[in-house]
């Protein structure tokens, strides 16, 4: 063990952006302490838990069996006109049971030495000289060399350290139902977009097994939150279960507000893809770089620096011509001009949305072309945006 290895570390917040660098930095012998106000992990559940491969991969180590289904296309549907768009995904995309999730990284943390100390919610950080000192909220107290805050949205400590961040964000909701009737087609995510309910972003319906149906949404508002839902639920249904919260949209936090002794990560830094607020992907990318820049010899505080910097990058890619789509009325004009220039079965990557541009030239030039100079008469803004997106 390195003299690095001698310092402590302190994970605040056990949800899956804090286990899971937990398990990264216990696996690599560095003595991590996580706090948790709840008194289990998995709670309160929210996630769809939609993730790609290349989450699920780095996932392995854990178990497979918190796989519960896969699919292999997104279709896209306006539910106004009826018009429709499938695309094939690179590789399958899988819902993960979340809350089996944590439970199996928090076991593999311990397994390599970090602790858990539930029911501490940590009201208070103090810098003084080298050390972070937390305190929790029942008056126990606590130094760390190292400091890691995985707090999710609310950002309570990240505002008590005066790191100023607005995120956009939505509201997500999850109803999971058994049904008599026809579920959709297996292996494929529907996404339906209805630009005649103003607030909305889009709502998702897939198959978990048979007659089991997974029936989502997000939007700005909760009303038309409600009305999506409705549109998109079988008649005939018992419900499983209701599960949700808000979904982070970006911008991710600035990189240059990073450092030092404590570090801001998942969604508390707005780590998430901006179309979907998946969060899932940006935290495994930067976990993998940060277990791959100590393993060569970085120092933490450079490989947290480092690992965040390049999803931050990644995301303000995505961000910049996706927050000109957050809107079921932009979202609905897209995928009219995709359908009609016969833009299907095209292969995307399920979590790089900032190379989508890229990629459809790629494969059906001519009506991508035709396709940017529709965006560029009717969402100038959104052009510029994909083309600055294409060249760098
Ligand atoms: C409806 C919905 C659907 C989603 N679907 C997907 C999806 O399909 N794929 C995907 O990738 N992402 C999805 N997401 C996003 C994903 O769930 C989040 O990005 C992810 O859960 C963020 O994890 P986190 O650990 O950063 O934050 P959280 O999961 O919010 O965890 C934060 C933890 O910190 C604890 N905490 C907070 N403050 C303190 C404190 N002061 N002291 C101690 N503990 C504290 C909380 O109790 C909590 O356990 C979805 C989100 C929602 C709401």
């Amino acid at each position: 063990m390195g003299t690095e290895n001698l310092q402590k570390i302190a994970v605040i917040g056990a949800g899956y952006s804090g286990l899971l660098t937990s398990t990264v930095l216990a696996r690599l012998g560095y003595s991590v302490d996580i706090y948790e106000e709840h008194d289990k992990v998995g709670f309160p559940k929210h996630c769809t838990g939609l993730v790609s491969q290349e989450v699920v991969k780095f996932l392995e180590h854990i178990s497979r069996d918190i796989i519960e289904s896969q699919f292999y296309k997104i279709k896209f549907i306006d539910e106004k006109t009826n018009r429709y768009l499938e695309i094939r995904l690179a590789s399958p995309v899988y819902r993960i049971d979340r809350v089996k999730t944590e439970k199996l990284l928090l076991n593999e943390a311990v397994r390599y030495g970090a602790s858990i100390r539930y029911g501490h919610k940590i009201k208070g950080i103090r810098v003084k000289e080298n050390k972070v000192s937390l305190v929790a909220s029942n008056g126990e107290q606590a130094d760390y060399d190292i400091v890691i805050i995985a707090e999710g949205l609310g950002g309570g400590l990240r505002k008590s350290l005066g790191v100023l961040h607005t995120p956009i964000w939505s509201y997500g909701i999850n109803l999971d139902y058994d049904i008599n009737d026809i579920a959709p087609e297996k292996n494929i995510i529907e996404i339906h977009v209805d630009s005649g309910i103003p607030g909305t972003l889009y709502g998702w319906r897939f198959t978990i097994a048979e007659k089991y149906v997974v029936v989502g949404g997000l939007s700005f508002d909760p009303l038309g939150l409600r009305r999506l839902i409705r549109n998109l639920s079988p008649a005939e249904k018992k419900r499983r279960e209701i599960y949700g919260g808000r979904v982070v949209h970006g911008p991710p936090l600035p990189c240059k507000k990073q450092g030092g002794s404590i570090f801001i990560i998942g969604d508390a830094a707005s780590m998430n893809k901006p179309l979907t607020g998946g969060g899932l992907y940006p935290v495994t990318v930067m976990a993998r770089i940060l277990q791959d820049r100590i393993n060569q010899g970085d120092s933490l505080q450079e490989a947290l620096l480092q690992s965040y910097c390049t999803v931050e990058n990644m995301l303000n890619k995505q961000y910049r011509f996706i927050r000109e789509l957050l809107d079921s009325r932009a979202l609905s004009l897209l995928l009219s001009y995709a359908s009609r220039l016969g833009l299907s079965n095209i292969v995307l990557e399920y979590d790089r949305h900032e190379s989508v541009p890229r990629r459809v030239l790629k494969q059906k030039p001519l009506q991508s072309l035709l396709f940017g100079i529709l965006i560029l008469v009717t969402r100038p803004r959104l052009a510029y945006h994909m083309v600055r997106g294409m060249m760098h």
